[in-house]
C-alpha cells in the first residue's frame, strides 16, 4: 500500500456504538442514505491522517492534490447524491464513492459503523483481502473501503463541481427532494415517452437512484403495469406513481434499506425493507390488493413482479 503519512494532535469522538447494518450487493438510494445517515454519526470532525490505496483504479489520485486536499482535512459533512456519497472537507474538495456491487464502508474507532456489500469483512478483522482504501484519522480511528470486485470507486473532487451542471450532470432529479413535483416527474418520464414506464424509471439520467426494487414496487401501488409506454399514462397515473414512488423509498430509508435474503445476518441490525415489500419477489403469493398471484415477467431486462389484475396494460 502507498501510504503519505501526517503527524498531529489526536482528536475526541463520540462513544457511542453504531450497529452494523447491511445491503444488497445492489444499492439502491434508500440503502446509500442508510450508509450516508450511518457515516454521519461518525465522521464529521475527523482530521485524516494518512490514506493508503492498494488498487489505484478504485482511487487513483495525484499526490499533489492529496497532500494538499486530503492529508490534514477536516471532514465537515457527508451527502448523498442518487447512488454517490459525498464526503466534505474543509478545504473545499470532498471525497465522492461509489460503492457499486461488492463496496463497504467500514469505520472502526471506538463506534463501529460498517454498511455495504453484505460480507464477513463488515464485522471481521480489517484490513483484509477486500481492502482498497484505508483512511486514519489523526484519533488513530480508521475508515476502510472494501470491494471484492473493484468496480467500486473514490475520487477526491473540488466541491465547486458537485453540482448538477458539473459532476453530476448525467443525473436526473432526486426524488425525495421536497421541490421535486409530479409535474417534475411527468415532465422527466416524458423525456423518453416511447419506453416503457420501468425502463425510464431505471434510466438514473431522468430520475436518479431507483432501482428494481422500488421500481416494481412503486409500480404496483400505482397500479401501473411496468411495460406501459410512458405516453400512454395519465397525469392522474403519474401523480399516483410520484406519491408512491416517494412513500416506498421514505419507508425503505426508515427501514435502513433492504437486505437480499442470501445475505448473511451479523453482529447487528440488517435493512428490512424486503419484508415489507408488496410485489418484489413474491411471485406465486397472493397480491396483498386483490388475493390474484403475483406473477415474474421480463421488462427492460430486468426481472420484474407484477399482479396482472392490479397491474393492466395499457396499449
Ligand atoms: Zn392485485
Amino acid at each position: 500500500m502507498h501510504q503519505v503519512p501526517v503527524s498531529g494532535k489526536l482528536f475526541s469522538w463520540y462513544t457511542q456504538t453504531k450497529l452494523i447494518q447491511l445491503i444488497p450487493s445492489m444499492p439502491e438510494l434508500p440503502e446509500v442514505e442508510t450508509v450516508k445517515r450511518g457515516l454521519l454519526g461518525v465522521l464529521p470532525g475527523r482530521i485524516i491522517a494518512t490514506v493508503s490505496v492498494d488498487t489505484p483504479k478504485v482511487f487513483h489520485y495525484p499526490t499533489e492534490a492529496t497532500r494538499k486536499y486530503l492529508i490534514g482535512a477536516k471532514i465537515i459533512g457527508v451527502e448523498r447524491r442518487a447512488k454517490q456519497l459525498i464526503i466534505g472537507l474543509d478545504t473545499g474538495y470532498s471525497l465522492v464513492i461509489h460503492l457499486k456491487m461488492t463496496g463497504q464502508l467500514v469505520y472502526r474507532g471506538s463506534e463501529r459503523f460498517g454498511a455495504g456489500h453484505p460480507s464477513a469483512s463488515l464485522v471481521g478483522n480489517l484490513p483484509d483481502r477486500s481492502t482498497r482504501v484505508i483512511v486514519v484519522f489523526k484519533d488513530k480511528t480508521k475508515l476502510f473501503f472494501n470491494d471484492q470486485r473493484k468496480f467500486g470507486w473514490i475520487k477526491l473532487v473540488d466541491s465547486n463541481l458537485l453540482t448538477d451542471k458539473g459532476l453530476f450532470e448525467k443525473l436526473g432529479p432526486e426524488p425525495l427532494e421536497s421541490s421535486f413535483t409530479s409535474e417534475d416527474l411527468r415532465h422527466c418520464l416524458l423525456r423518453r415517452p416511447k419506453s416503457t414506464i420501468k425502463a425510464v424509471l431505471l434510466d438514473q439520467s431522468i430520475i436518479a437512484g431507483v432501482g428494481n426494487i422500488y421500481a416494481d414496487e412503486s409500480l404496483w401501488a400505482a397500479r401501473i403495469h411496468p411495460a406501459t409506454k410512458v405516453a400512454l399514462l395519465s397525469a392522474y397515473k403519474i401523480k399516483s406513481l410520484h406519491r408512491e414512488l416517494r412513500n416506498i423509498l421514505l419507508i425503505a430509508i426508515e427501514k435502513g434499506g433492504s437486505t437480499d435474503r442470501n445475505y448473511v445476518d451479523a453482529l447487528g441490525r440488517k435493512g428490512s425493507y424486503l419484508s415489507f415489500a408488496r410485489v418484489f419477489r413474491r411471485e406465486g403469493q397472493p397480491c396483498l390488493r386483490c388475493n390474484n398471484k403475483i406473477v415474474k415477467i421480463r421488462v427492460a431486462g430486468r426481472g420484474t413482479h407484477i399482479c396482472p389484475h392490479c397491474q393492466k396494460l395499457l396499449s
